[in-house]
């Protein structure tokens, strides 16, 4: 299912030498494919060495050959210690919705002309609302666990998709590859935002389009990654004190307002930057169950009226950005 780098048109993510194998004649980097997917990563994520990280992927694409996604999303928990129960329901649910929320970005994405990335596509709900609209998609994440899980969602949908670990900071291709990059509460998770949108900038070609999600750092509803109301409204210095002080040295995602991150992007070479509130689509609502789901429903029935979104975009919890390269 997989395609060579050769055939990728990917070049090293260190020194941008093209590969026509998994080892880079430029720098001498060696990429291995670890559970059959390509890894050309330079770094693990925070939560994992690289070892441990390769290690965990491979025992999940073990148990994912026996079973079905939510199988394998529940055999992650299982062998992951760190989460508690409670959390570990909430992210089971998440992952089983992902599909639902992927069919309403791609409703929200309306067309795609040329080949598109998805950066941190975790479990792969929008790259199967993306192959099933026969979309060229490319999905990467940095973490190869989560791939894992991704593959078994794609082949459960009956779809293909090429997968590859790669660091959104650093990316495996050379210039102007891309027609269309989306990424969806990924920004806030990066050490620095600006090199990033630099970075994806030199990936699209020129009119591409860059589609963005995240939660907002001034939310009202708190902060989804800590749980804690008004960290936002902090000194970012001062925010990592108090979530060590309420949650024993969690790391706090670097959350941006709607405002900061078009300044950014503005920086980083964008054009038409425009920054909204995300629009919710009844499928997304008819996802969501209980309170989460009534609450969604107001959101979504909010955004008929300009003066509140105005509102939420300064102080509701998500904003998205558009751009073009
Ligand atoms: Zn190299």
């Amino acid at each position: 299912m997989m395609a060579t780098v050769a055939a990728l048109g990917m070049c090293c993510p260190g020194c941008r030498t093209p590969l026509d194998t998994m080892e880079c004649h430029g720098c001498g980097c060696s990429f291995p494919d670890v559970a059959g997917i390509p890894d050309l990563r330079l770094m693990s994520d925070r939560y994992l060495s690289i070892d441990a990280e390769r290690a965990k992927a491979e025992r999940l694409a073990r148990i994912a050959a026996e079973t079905d996604l939510a199988g394998v999303a529940r055999a992650y928990y299982d062998i992951t210690d760190d989460v508690d129960p409670a959390r570990c329901r909430k992210f089971l649910a998440h992952i089983m919705a992902a599909e639902a929320r992927g069919e309403a970005v791609a409703d929200a994405l309306q067309n795609c002309d040329g080949p598109m990335l998805e950066l941190g596509c975790g479990t792969g709900g929008l790259l199967v609302a993306a192959a099933r609209r026969g979309w060229g998609i490319t999905g990467v994440d940095i973490a190869s666990r989560w791939l894992v899980v991704a593959r078994r969602r794609l082949e459960d949908c009956g779809v293909e998709v090429q997968l590859l670990a790669a660091s959104a900071e650093t990316l495996p291709w050379p210039d102007g590859q891309f027609a269309t990059i989306v990424a969806d509460s990924l920004i806030e998770h990066l050490d620095d935002p600006l090199a990033a949108l630099k970075e994806w900038r030199r990936l699209l070609r020129p009119g591409g389009r860059l589609v963005l999600w995240s939660p907002n750092r001034l939310s009202l509803a708190g902060d989804p990654h800590v749980r804690l109301w008004g960290i936002g409204f902090l000194p970012r210095s001062w925010a990592d004190h108090y979530s060590r002080l309420r949650r024993g040295g969690a790391w706090v995602p670097r959350t941006l307002t709607a405002s900061g991150v078009a300044r950014l992007a503005c920086e980083a070479g964008f054009r038409d930057v425009r920054t909204s509130i995300p629009c919710v689509s009844d499928t997304w609502v008819g996802s969501v169950r209980g309170m989460r789901g009534r609450l969604l429903k107001i959101y979504q029935k909010a955004q008929d009226y300009s003066i509140i979104k105005s509102f939420l975009k300064t102080l509701g919890p998500l904003w998205t950005l558009e751009a073009r390269a």
